[in-house]
């Protein structure tokens, strides 16, 4: 029987809620497949503060790398607000991210044809959506060097970021999309901004050396203007985006927007030592402890998982349909609710998907 050990963070907020929903369907999953999956729960964030004292202990650290994969919820809230940046629950996400050193960010950006209603672009555009963004998520911009904030001699204030990428830090995220694109419609859109940027004109070219060992993949290139125009005027002609840090942390946004809401948005950090999963929003305070979260994203983080991270795509798809038929059906959480929908609370719209899960 295969075995797997998997790390989940619940975190705080709604996070403890939705992800022991997305457990239920693990454990659904391998009774189905015959799979064993071994759990070790751990504390990050603001309940890692409360019990002790800091957001990420070594202790944490050391079983999230010892780990096959990761599930992590969200953390964060009010209540840890006043301590500094570097002893707040982010701080503690930032950790793992470091330690992990995952350097290619997964974000599907997929409509379901029930939550038509809930895009913000229209029927005729949206058509059948269904795109990944490949973001290269620890070099880039947010990190170059030299950076800051200087007074020059003459009195006058100058702020400055340094936009640059290794050779070695484009091609291991081209190969990252190139493999994805092999097992969806192959086609590739690399997005940058060549004309202007001499850090594109390296990265358009690593991207097209790297294109060389995937002759089935088309690939094309795309300034982000440009991008940023096609996603909303159609983007159904997209498969898989690959794109640097910057340019990948806006266009995310921009695309998600066409899918309606923030409770059904999974994402993925893989690449480095161990991949992890997790939803795209946050903890919701306001709605932390009232059975009514949205479960979809943090559910289909688990699909993601078992895809991305564990190689087995009959029980990533077994998932994502059922959650699929479950929307067919009319369940909703109150944040995707409409008139002639069936109302249910996060538990019971998991229960819904766990009836709709089939072996594939
Ligand atoms: P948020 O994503 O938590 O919430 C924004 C809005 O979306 C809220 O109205 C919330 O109720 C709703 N929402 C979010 N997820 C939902 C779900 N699954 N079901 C139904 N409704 C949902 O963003 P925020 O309010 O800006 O941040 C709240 C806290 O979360 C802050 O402390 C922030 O720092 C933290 N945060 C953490 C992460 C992370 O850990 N990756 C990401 C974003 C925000």
């Amino acid at each position: 029987m295969p075995e797997f050990s998997i790390t989940m963070m619940p975190g705080d907020g709604i996070g403890p809620e939705i992800l022991s929903q997305a457990k239920r369907v693990i454990d659904r999953i391998a009774k189905l497949y015959k799979h064993k999956f071994n759990y070790t729960t751990v504390y990050i964030g603001g309940c890692s503060i409360d019990r002790f004292g800091e957001p990420l202990t070594e202790e944490t650290t050391k079983t999230i790398l010892a780990s096959d994969a990761l599930l992590f919820s969200s953390v964060g809230g009010e209540k840890w607000n006043y301590l500094p940046q570097n002893r707040r629950p982010e701080a503690g996400l930032l950790g793992i991210r470091k330690a992990i050193g995952g350097y290619a960010n997964l974000r599907p950006v997929k409509l379901f044809p029930s939550m038509k209603s809930f895009s913000t672009l229209k029927d005729s555009v949206i058509k059948n959506l269904d795109m990944i963004i490949v973001r290269e998520l620890v070099s880039g911009i947010y990190f170059g060097e030299p950076r800051g904030v200087v007074t020059l001699p003459n009195g006058v204030r100058k702020g400055f970021n340094t936009m640059s990428y290794k050779d070695y830090e484009i091609e291991r995220v081209a190969k990252i999309a190139f493999d994805l694109a092999m097992h969806r419609e192959r086609k590739v859109v690399s997005v940058d901004k060549a004309n202007v940027l001499d850090v594109s004109t390296l990265w358009r070219e690593v991207v097209n050396e790297v294109h060389k060992n995937y002759q089935d993949v088309e690939l094309t290139h795309m300034y982000v203007d440009n991008a940023a125009m096609q996603i909303v005027r159609d983007p159904s002609q997209f498969d898989v985006i690959l794109t640097c840090n910057l340019f990948g942390d806006i266009l995310s946004d921009e695309a998600s927007m066409a899918t309606g809401s923030l409770g059904m948005l999974p994402s993925a950090a893989v690449g480095g030592d161990v991949d992890m999963f997790e939803p795209v929003h946050g903890t919701a305070p306001d709605i932390a402890g009232m059975n009514t979260a949205n479960p979809i994203a943090q559910i289909l983080s688990a699909a993601m998982m078992f895809r991305y991270g564990l190689n087995l795509h009959r029980e990533a798809n077994s998932i994502e349909k059922a959650v699929e038929s479950t929307l067919n059906d009319g369940y909703r959480t109150p944040d995707i609710f409409k008139e002639g929908n069936q109302k249910v609370g996060t538990e019971q719209m998991c229960d819904a998907i766990l009836e709709r899960i089939r072996c594939e």
